[in-house]
């Protein structure tokens, strides 16, 4: 188990120091910005689809590091993924992410999202890891208001 938290915090640590997908997109056709006033995380999501299909992901921002990992990470996993499919992964990741510490976690369909299940055993931190997640919901919608944790 210890061996396995480490990958983990290796993994969210590699992420956040080499953010995959971290550029804006000129012609995206849907964007949003996040903030969660919590930890004060702050980012832009850029969404390009092709019809119903996320075709690229990619954001701007600066927050801490599980923000900047959980956002790099979910622009890896939502590529080539149909909105539908995106908001089923979503709904997977936040039930991981609210799951009581001493009860089994459910990862099925997870992948790589998977390092994020240390994060439960610090509630004030899950904020940081769905500000992305909330945010791509923000830029589904297409509003031009700005999605808070809150
Ligand atoms: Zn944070």
């Amino acid at each position: 188990m210890s061996d396995l938290r480490e990958l983990y915090q290796q993994t969210i640590i590699d992420h956040n120091r080499k953010p995959r997908n971290f550029h804006p997109l000129p012609d995206a056709d849907h964007h949003a910005k996040g903030h969660n006033p919590l930890c004060g995380d702050r980012l832009e999501l850029y969404l390009k689809m092709d019809g119903n299909r996320i075709k690229e992901a990619s954001f701007t921002g600066a927050g801490c590091a599980i923000s900047t990992a959980s956002a790099s990470m979910m622009t890896e996993a939502l590529r080539g993924r149909t909105i539908e499919e995106a908001r089923v992964l979503y709904d997977k990741f936040h039930k991981m992410l609210t799951t009581p510490v001493h009860e089994p976690v459910n990862i099925d369909g997870l992948d790589k999202l998977e390092v994020f299940s240390g994060v439960r055993e610090f509630p004030v931190r899950v904020k940081c890891a769905t500000l992305a997640w909330h945010t791509l919901e923000t830029a589904i919608k297409d509003d031009q208001h700005e999605a808070k944790t809150e």
